[in-house]
């Protein structure tokens, strides 16, 4: 009880009173907000710049990639809670942020794919931290969420222990689709690949290029944050 009022929430950042989303106003205000950035890769541009140079040379294959914020601090924190420290606590938080970011955008997909994780790393950490971010999210935007559509058939060095020529061929044909799930959903137009954060992009695109050889038109990449 503070002032007579329960507290509810406290904030995750400076443990101050804090509001549904688990940040204070100050807080949320303060942190790297990615606001000028590509709209295909979502990379951090200076204002007024349209494609970065990698997405005008080569266009990739998702549409749009959402990414409100930067992966600095504190946002590396938080992402590296869940991922690393069972803070799942943090999963809602992240997802909030998240479907501010889809609700500011225009036409929403069809289908909600968390980036699957092998297995064997989820036998070992628990639980998929990138499903942790996209349950509240599909919740909060009522959309469906897909889980047994996409799997990851081989396991893959963690990307961040790479350097970026290995982490770039590292995810090559480690996706696939169930086909019989396939089936059953039918024509898929619109999707988004969920993931909590963006490095190269490799991984996502991994994701992408199965989604796209099973007649996928529209696939976008929502993360919660992209490294510059
Ligand atoms: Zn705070
Ligand atoms: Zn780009």
């Amino acid at each position: 009880m503070v002032n007579g009022h329960l507290r509810l929430h406290s904030c995750l950042l400076c443990a101050g009173p804090a509001e549904a989303l688990a940040l204070c106003r100050a807080c949320r205000d303060d942190l790297p907000w990615n606001g000028s950035a590509c709209p295909r890769c979502a990379l951090p541009l200076g204002p007024g710049r349209q494609l970065c140079a990698a997405c005008l040379e080569r266009p990739p294959l998702q549409a749009r990639t959402l990414a409100p914020l930067r992966y600095e601090f504190p946002v590396d924190h938080l992402v590296a809670g869940l991922k690393y420290h069972r803070r799942l606590e943090h999963a809602p938080l992240l997802g909030t942020l998240l479907r501010d970011a889809v609700l500011a955008a225009d036409a929403l997909p069809c289908l909600l794919l968390p980036l699957a994780l092998h297995r064997d790393r989820l036998a070992e950490r628990g639980y998929n931290q990138a499903l942790e971010i996209a349950r509240p999210l599909a919740r909060a935007l009522g959309l469906p969420l897909e889980t047994r559509l996409l799997y990851r058939h081989r396991a893959t060095a963690p990307q961040m222990s790479l350097d970026a020529a290995a982490r770039a061929r590292n995810p090559d044909d480690a996706f696939a689709l169930d086909e019989n799930r396939l089936a059953r959903l039918g024509r898929i137009s619109r999707v988004a690949l969920i993931d909590d954060v963006m490095t190269t992009g490799a991984t996502l695109a991994a994701a992408a290029r199965v989604l796209a050889r099973a007649g996928v038109e529209h696939i976008e990449y929502w993360v919660v944050a992209r490294t510059p």
